[in-house]
């Protein structure tokens, strides 16, 4: 069988690291710039970044209708700090012309962990793994209500940081800032990819 191809969404923020942890990890990555990108590509990794311009390039591209379909028909996702806005139900703080897919029963707040703390790290114990998982959170969206199917994989200070919905995973912190592949390992052998 041939390696399995997962894209990184390469419109604009930290793929690059993205694409070391899950090529450490035996799958072949492949940035996703337009549509097209999305050809036979099994899994997407949605980057931190700034969800306001992501999701401008998102809809000029093209890309935010065909990941809609792709997204309604089970297709894989790890969305990771504005990533996990872009996939979120409802988007606190948002600019009103921002769009997210809706994928995710949850509501985040933009930049919800406030200026003081804007960026801070912390190691957190991540269900299925057994040594808690360094998280470094940067400007991070705050989870303020998680729906029933929704699953927690993490918390931090009682606040969910890690969840999965069905074919969706988000994070509200960067798991590929680390030298620890353990969250993209458990996305990828959560659906099989390896
Ligand atoms: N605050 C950013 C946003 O609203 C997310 C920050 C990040 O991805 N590191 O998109």
């Amino acid at each position: 069988m041939s390696v399995p191809v997962v894209g990184v969404l390469a419109l604009q923020g930290a793929f690059v690291a993205h694409e070391r942890a899950l090529r450490s990890l035996g799958v072949s990555t492949r940035q996703i710039r337009t549509p097209a990108d999305l050809a036979n590509v099994r899994g997407l990794v949605m980057p931190g970044g700034e969800s306001t311009t992501m999701s401008k390039l998102l809809d000029s591209s093209g890309i935010f209708d065909e990941m809609d379909r792709l997204l309604a028909d089970g297709f894989p996702v790890f969305g990771t700090c504005a990533g996990m806005i872009l996939l979120a139900r409802e988007v606190l703080d948002g600019r009103a012309d921002q769009r997210s897919f809706g994928v995710i029963d949850i509501g985040v707040r933009r930049n919800g962990y406030g200026r003081q703390v804007d960026s801070f790290e912390t190691d957190i114990p991540v269900q299925g793994l057994s040594a808690p998982f360094h998280a470094v959170f940067i400007r991070a969206p705050k989870v303020e209500r998680v729906g029933d199917g929704v699953q927690v994989l993490a918390q931090y200070e009682g606040v969910p940081v890690l969840a999965r919905q069905g074919n969706v995973t988000v994070a509200s912190f960067h798991p590929e800032l680390t030298a620890d592949a353990r969250l993209h390992e458990q996305f990828l052998r959560h659906h099989d990819l390896i």
